[in-house]
């Protein structure tokens, strides 16, 4: 089989947030200082292919919870010269609020979800509030028809959505999240999305306190380096640290969008810690 075309892989911040350490670290100390926690969705694009992954939310969700929208992120994606209405790919890691919100945005996708987290997000567990939270339901209900208008593609485990690009479930974090593998310039690169909020819980051991599962978590982070050629490949879902290690793609994008198919600065190194 000969080697898929390398794609171009993007992060836009498109919101942002401080979070108390008790809120993005299991264990954590009260007294820390609060972090700053940044949202994010990513594109891919080569010759052939443009794919979005994760669609983030819109001015109503940022003002219901408290966050601070910069951008929409459809106008995020315009700055790349995406135009929403034409991607035919869209991967959804999965269905928290932050990651799938603004859908209709994209009338001629198809959207790529694990069957499993279709079924936790309108299943049982919905009905504690600790796993409901981060999950908005207008934002499953507007997937709920997409899937009866046919548009949803359902993926079960590991699967290739065009050459190059694999998603795969890794759970945890909510039962049906999926990371994202993307064929650079570099090699592999993996978008861990909430498999790792921060590169910090991976790499010191503690485990985001949103969670369907933690020792299905921790197995994540093992995937998670399996999947990228290199461990500084592995791309944080919620880290500044992103906007800090890679560069804007042209000057007028700085604070908007890096480009994450190029080594980070100053070592973004994953490992992880036992
Ligand atoms: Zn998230």
């Amino acid at each position: 089989m000969s080697e898929p075309l390398p794609y171009e892989l993007y992060a836009l911040r498109y919101a942002t947030a401080t979070r108390n350490p008790a809120d993005v670290f299991i264990g954590a100390d009260p007294h820390d200082a609060a972090v700053p926690m940044d949202y994010f969705v990513w594109a891919a694009r080569n010759e052939l292919h443009t794919v979005v992954i994760d669609t983030g939310f819109g001015v109503e969700a940022a003002q219901r919870r408290g966050r601070q929208l910069l951008r929409e992120p459809g106008d995020a994606l315009r700055l790349l010269g995406i135009d929403c209405a034409h991607v035919k790919h869209v991967i959804i890691t999965h269905l928290h609020y932050d990651h799938a919100g603004n859908l209709q945005l994209f009338p001629r996708a198809r959207f790529h979800l694990q069957e499993s987290e279709m079924a936790f997000a309108t299943g049982r567990h919905m009905a504690h509030a600790f796993f409901a939270h981060a999950y908005d339901l207008e934002a499953v209900l507007s997937m709920v028809r997409l899937v009866y208008g046919a548009q949803v593609q359902f993926h079960h485990g590991d699967a290739e959505i065009v050459p190059g690009i694999t998603v795969h479930h890794v759970g945890g974090h909510t039962h049906g999240l999926q990371v994202v593998r993307v064929w650079t310039r570099l090699g592999w690169v993996v978008l861990a999305s909430d498999a790792a909020h921060y590169l910090a819980n991976m790499t010191t051991g503690r485990p985001f306190p949103i969670v369907a599962d933690v020792m299905q978590m921790a197995a994540g982070w093992e995937r998670l380096h399996e999947l990228a050629s290199r461990p500084q490949y592995i791309i944080p879902g919620h880290d500044p640290l992103v906007m800090q290690r890679y560069r804007e793609p042209e000057p007028s994008l700085r604070g908007v969008a890096v480009r994450l198919d190029a080594e980070p600065q100053g070592g973004l190194d994953g490992t992880v810690q036992r």
